[in-house]
This record gives C-alpha cells, structure tokens and sequence, in this order.
C-alpha cells in the first residue's frame, strides 16, 4: 500500500507538500524530494491515507537513520510560518543549521568537526548562595507545576538585584535531574559573560552556548549535540530556541523585556512569544524574567495566561538606590555653560572618587554630535544611501550613518553648498567621555559602546576591569544596563534619555521607562548604597517620573490606559505589511495605486497607510508600509492575507509581513 506522506521543505509557501512513499516514514527523519525540477531535502511531518487527491510525486531517498526532528517541534514550526506568514524556507533556515539540507546522511554529518568555540567568561567572585524567603517560593511554586509534566507559563517580576538568577539555576537544576532539558535565553551572549559564568559554573559540560555569531559548523555541532541529549542545557540568544531538544522541560527568557528579542529581518519572530507556544506543544514551563516586565507580558497575567511572582527586595539586602532628578531645562536656563553634565552630577562624581567607589554613566548616543549642519544652506549632511544625517565621531574625525556603516572624512566645506560654514549638534556619548575627562583627569575613564567594543573581546577585556575595579568610570549606551552585577558600581548618572521619548513609536514611553530602570539597577548592588542622578529636560514625564520613584506599577497603570484607548498592543492586535525597492517611482506608484484600491475595500479592522516609513531609505532601499490594527488576531490576519493578494508579487519591490511588529520606525 502506498502512504501520502507531507513533508516541509524549504520552500516559499506556508504548508507542507504531500508526497507518496511505498514504505511509512516516521516523522521527523530527512528525505531528498524532488521540487518542481530540483530536488530538495526536507523533513517528514504527517503520513496519512487520503490526500486531496492531488498528483503526487514519491520520494527519492530517506537519508536518515533515526528522526532528527520531534512531531511537536515541526507542528512548531509549521504553526511559526503561519502566524508569522513567513515562508517555511525562511523559517527553517532560521531554525536548522544549513548543513542538514544538504543530500548527506545524518550519519556522515555527525563525523563533521568545528573549531571549538571560544568564549570569554567574566571572572567575578560569587559564592553560593541560600536562597531567600521570596526566592525560595517563587522556586517551590516553579517546581511544583513543572513536577505536572503540563504546560505552564510563569513571569518572576523582580526587582533588578534581586536575585532572579539564582533562581533560574535552581530551577534549571530541578529539571535537569527529572531527565529534562533546559533553555535560556539572554539578549546578548557578548554583554553578559558575567551570567554566561555563573550558569558555566553550576552546569559546565552539560551545557551548550549557542548564537548567532557562531560559524556554520559550530552552530551545527552545537544543534546536533542537542539533538543527540549530550547537551542537557543550552544558554543563547534568541536563535537558541530552535534547539532540538526532544525532551524539554523549560524555556527560561531573562530580560524578557528586551528588544533583542524580536527578529528584525526574514522571519520575524518573536522569541518571547514563540517559546511560549513551543513549551506548550512540549508540555514544558515557560519563565520569563525582568525587572521591567514588558506590557505584553502584564496583560497576560491579567488574561491568567501567565503566573506572577515577585521579589520585591534586593538579595543582598541592600536598599535601592536613592534617585535625584535634576531638571536640566532648569538648569540651563539660569546658565550659559555649554555643559551636559549638571552640577549635581559632576559633584556626586567627586564625591563616589573620593570614596573609590565606581560611576557609570549612560547616554544612549553614539558619537559625538548627532548631526552636522551647514549654516550657509541649513542643511544636514545626510547619507548618501539612507534618508539619515551623519553622526559626528570625534576619534578619527570622520561622519558615520548609524544605519549603514557608510563612513566619510569629515569635510571642511559643506558638501552640498561648498561653504565653510559647518557646525555640530547634539550630543552624544563621546562629548560626555570629553567632559568628564576634563573635570576628572585623574579618574580613569573608559567607554562601552558599539564603537569602542569592534575589537574581538574588547567588551570582555572592559567588563573585566570594571569588575577589577581598574576603571573608575564606564560611560556607555543601552549596553552598560543590561544584566551586569559589578558591586564597586555606586552611582549611575543618566543624561540624554528624552530623545528616545520623542520617537515617533507607541512603545518609547516603555523603553525609556525599562533602560532608566534597568542602568539604576547596577547601582549599589554590594554592600555600599547606590546613588543614580537622572538629568533630564522634561522630567515630568511619566516614564522617567515612575523610574525615578521606582513605581513599575504606576507605570504601568498609566500606560496600559493610553494602549488601551488608542487600541495599540497588547490591547489591540497590529500586522505591518513592509514595501521595499531599490527604485523610489516604482514603489511611491505602485503604493499610490494599492491606496486607491484599498479604499475601494471596506475591511473589518482599520488598515493605515501605504505611507512612507518614518526613515525613508535605509541602504538605497526605499521603505513604505501599511498598517492593519484590529482588535482581534483573527482578523487582522485574514485582512493582512487579503491584502497581501491584493499586492501580489509585483516587479522590482519586496513585499515582507511584520507580525506584532516591534519597531514602527
Ligand atoms: P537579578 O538577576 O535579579 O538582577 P542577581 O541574580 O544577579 O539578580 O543577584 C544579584 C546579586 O545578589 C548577585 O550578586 C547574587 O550573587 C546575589 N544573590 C542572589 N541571591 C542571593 C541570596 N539568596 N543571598 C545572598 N546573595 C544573593
Ligand atoms: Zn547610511
């Protein structure tokens, strides 16, 4: 009898292609196939007898032993590419290391060997630790439930310092010693080598590192390891999600705020979201940790969709840090000091040296002005590939595109009118490191920022004498407020945090709220009190007047109000279709002409836009998009997937779909 057997091939659709095979084939193992002229390689979901009685084509060669792939992991990825509308191919290549859609048999690809991974840990001293009263039940809770073998899903809101770690270990120990596999997932394996010990310490051998800087045959051995139940344990970013465990007990997401999480390009995914729904098919727990619990997030536990536990105390015992705001529009209207720093800020600095203790210092700027103007023809100098102005980087002296790299010699004469009349504005990081400098020669000053960690372990090597107290102060961008626990840190001063909230973005008012909180957490983690100065231009803003009191729930109170009348996520559901060409007549016309059709349509959700994007061209690519909000997910999608009909495939413009997008800028 001949089986109808569905596999799921790279290919640009979102469902599985049924086959015919004379023998069954168990789910998950590889097979080559012939695709249209070609022959593909692709994964066995679903035999069954009766297909849609289609012509089907039979299956070249099984090229697997034993199933690489579990059924719930590929009803996974299937479910993936359908809420997501993104292609199977793009998702598998997300997913599954290039390697296994070659023709090769699992067995000649296990024999394929790779450079060992090199990893910078952070030496710090940490000793074990008896976890505290709140520690401990949120831990029993955790147990508890994961002892069901069912899905639960679970948030530890606590507060930055509050030992949130060491109850992921504990929890991951538990598992482990059921025969279970664990996941966790950081923002960023290169800024947090201090977790990266920490975990490496309790879990050495039996846990793998996974990211997406590895090379193909790492990621490979890595996957496969995996795979084959050698590693019990995988720590990564967010394409460590796709790890195959076959028996996974929890998916645990540090910093689940963080926007690191969302894939930006191809697939767009969510890893938050997504590992949700992967525990659920797996019968594993999901905990998601922060300190600034996302506004996704806290809806769910409002729905019950995720269980809350808090620990409101720092583990060390330590209070929190005690917060000054310092209004700079204040300030500088009685001054004409061309300063970013305030007073109070350069005295606290004084005092925090005197003392030897350490400063951070955040501004979320690279460079050192933020355009460059021609007084003459009042124009910035843009970009030539992106509709962005130059940033100004002192070092070197030269004009660099934050979008594309693109570098240039800083000009004498303006490049447009040809007169020398150029001038700088804003600030960025490399003024205040200028600044500080001058008020502080003696200190020793070093900067962590995209720029100045390009150098292969250049952010370990800084990381590591902050935590040897050789640096007494660190300025940096967003990097310096994730995760780290360096205890000589007393004082975090925060200037230049009120452009971010002026983004054309829903979502600004959370992300200042989260990076103010999140730097005022390396503040005082040791014995020493912690002392965070914020200097601001208008303070009297929600996120920055919550953050300053530490008041995560008023934050929340106040906006989840405004999402709520406006409709925006969490409480309302959004899809952005994305236009892209080369080409800015074709793509303004073709948009112009959908626009018209559009408004012939009458659609059950609000759909906005074509439009341009708020940054028009990035990479010689012009941008537009089109938005669809609704209330509910159903839909929004079947909208998106009307529209998308509507679009078709037309010449010379890509076409992508953001699911529950991230970024509207
Ligand atoms: P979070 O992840 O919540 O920011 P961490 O897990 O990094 O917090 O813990 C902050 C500090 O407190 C770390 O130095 C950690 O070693 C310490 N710590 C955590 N739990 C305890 C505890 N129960 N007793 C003493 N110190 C603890
Ligand atoms: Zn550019």
């Amino acid at each position: 009898m001949t089986d109808f057997i569905d596999i799921i091939l790279p290919i640009p659709l979102n469902k599985a292609l049924t086959y015919h095979s004379s023998n069954p084939l168990q789910t998950g193992l590889r097979v080559l196939t012939p695709l249209g002229t070609k022959k593909a390689v692709g994964f066995v979901f679903k035999s069954h007898a009766n297909p849609e009685k289609t012509k089907t084509k039979g299956i070249y060669q099984v090229l697997d032993k034993t199933p690489l792939l579990t059924p719930a992991y590929l009803e996974w990825l299937l479910w993936a590419s359908q809420y997501y509308m993104a292609p199977l191919g793009e998702v598998l290549a997300a997913a599954i290391p290039s390697p296994l859609f070659e023709a090769v048999s699992d067995e000649k690809i296990r024999t394929r060997k790779s450079r060992a991974q090199s990893q910078t840990v952070l030496d710090t001293p940490h000793q074990t630790v008896t976890l505290n009263p709140e520690q401990k039940g949120a831990l029993d809770l955790l147990i508890q439930d994961s002892n069901t073998g069912q899905y639960s899903a679970h948030l530890l809101h606590g507060i930055t310092g509050s030992g949130k770690t060491e109850v992921y270990i504990e929890l991951a120990k538990h598992i482990l010693k059921s025969g279970k596999q664990v996941m966790v997932l950081v923002p960023e394996i290169g800024l947090t080598p201090q977790a990266l010990a920490r975990f490496q310490k309790h879990f050495g051998n039996e846990m793998g590192v996974f990211h997406s800087n590895l090379t193909q045959n790492q990621r490979l051995l890595e996957w496969l390891k995996c795979e084959s139940g050698e590693n019990k344990m995988i720590i990564g970013t967010r394409s460590a999600l796709f790890a195959p465990f076959k028996n996974l007990g929890a998916i645990i997401i540090d910093e689940e705020h963080d926007s690191s999480y969302k894939q930006e390009e191809r697939f767009r995914y969510h890893a938050r979201d997504l590992a949700m729904v992967r525990a659920k098919m797996e019968k594993a727990i999901v905990l998601l940790g922060s300190a600034t619990p996302s506004l996704e997030s806290m809806a769910n536990v409002e729905k019950g969709k995720l269980k809350i536990h808090t620990l409101t105390t720092r583990a060390t015992g330590q209070k929190m840090p005690e917060v000054l705001v310092v209004n700079m529009a204040a300030q500088k209207r009685q001054t004409t000091s061309p300063l970013d720093l305030s007073v109070e800020l350069i005295k606290a600095i004084e005092y925090k040296l005197k003392q030897g203790e350490q400063v951070m210092i955040l501004q979320n700027k690279r460079g050192y002005a933020s355009a460059i103007f021609c007084t003459a023809c009042e124009k910035a100098l843009t970009c030539p590939h992106c509709s962005v102005p130059y940033t100004y980087h002192k070092h070197g002296s030269y004009m660099l595109c934050h979008y594309c790299d693109h570098k240039e010699k800083r000009p004498d004469k303006c490049t447009l009118c040809g007169e020398p009349k150029i001038t700088m504005l804003g600030t960025g990081i490399q003024t205040i490191e200028e600044q500080v400098k001058v008020f502080f020669p003696k200190a020793r000053v070093a900067r962590l920022d995209r720029d100045s960690t390009k150098k292969k372990n250049a952010m370990a090597d800084i990381l590591q004498q902050l935590a040897d107290r050789k640096i007494d102060i660190l300025l940096g961008t967003q990097m310096i407020a994730k995760g780290h626990d360096f205890h000589g840190v007393t004082l975090v001063g925060i200037v230049g945090v009120d452009l971010a909230l002026s983004l054309p973005d829903f979502r600004s008012a959370e992300r200042t709220f989260q990076l103010i909180t999140q730097v005022s957490g390396r503040a005082g983690r040791g014995d020493k009190p912690g002392h965070v100065i914020i200097q601001s231009y208008g303070p009297h803003h929600y996120s920055i007047d919550c953050a300053s009191q530490n008041d995560y729930a008023r934050f929340v109170k106040t906006e989840t109000d405004f999402r709520r009348e406006w409709g925006y996520p969490p409480y309302g559901r959004m899809i952005a279709i994305k236009l892209s060409s080369p080409q800015q007549n074709i793509l303004s016309s073709f948009c112009s002409d959908l626009e018209r059709k559009l408004e012939k349509q009458k659609f059950p959700v609000s759909v906005l836009g074509p439009a341009p994007q708020a940054i028009e061209k990035i990479r010689n690519q012009y941008r537009w998009h089109l938005l669809i909000k609704g209330t509910k997910e159903g839909p929004v999608h079947q909208v998106c997937r009307q529209i998308l009909d509507m679009i078709g495939k037309p010449s010379k413009i890509r076409v992508s779909v953001d699911v529950d997008p991230m970024s509207m800028i």
